[in-house]
């Protein structure tokens, strides 16, 4: 039985399915880091403090992933655990951890103005000064009764 060609076609090979190939362009193998198994991975970055992980999630999309994920939540614990002075909390079930150690551990500038220093609204789940917290929010004493 005779091979028969194939047609020519612009779509992605079968092993690409997702195609993340692109043409002429080999697909970028993940971090090194990122390739040894996930418990040594696990282990090596629960050693880390909260803000060494911060910069460790901002170097790829790979590790941003990674460290968003569901599967690296003991490893923020472990980072929480490791900070001196009064204990973090656990976030919220709504909240990444991630955006928990942004707002405890990131800048300590107002997240509005950009300008001053600005303690945390857990509230908000924002830093917020307290110029901005005037001018912006508004609260039950200046609120028009009207509208309450
Ligand atoms: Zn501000």
């Amino acid at each position: 039985m005779p091979c028969e060609k194939r047609a020519r076609t612009d779509a992605p090979p079968p092993h690409c399915a997702q195609g993340f190939l692109t043409k002429g362009k080999k697909p970028k193998p993940p971090p090194y880091l990122l390739r040894v198994p996930l418990d040594v991975l696990v282990a090596i970055l629960s050693l880390l403090c909260p803000i060494a992980l911060l910069n460790v999630a901002r170097t790829s999309k790979d590790f941003y992933h990674f460290l968003t994920s569901p599967s690296a939540s003991i490893v923020w614990k472990s980072a929480r655990g490791q900070v001196l002075g009064l204990p973090v909390p656990s976030p919220p079930k709504d909240v990444l951890e991630l955006r928990w150690a942004v707002l405890h551990f990131g800048r300590s500038t107002c997240n509005v103005c950009h300008d001053h220093t600005a303690s945390i609204d857990l509230a908000l789940l924002l830093r917020i000064c307290n110029e901005c917290r005037r001018q912006q929010l508004v609260t039950r004493y200046y609120a028009d009764p009207s509208i309450l």
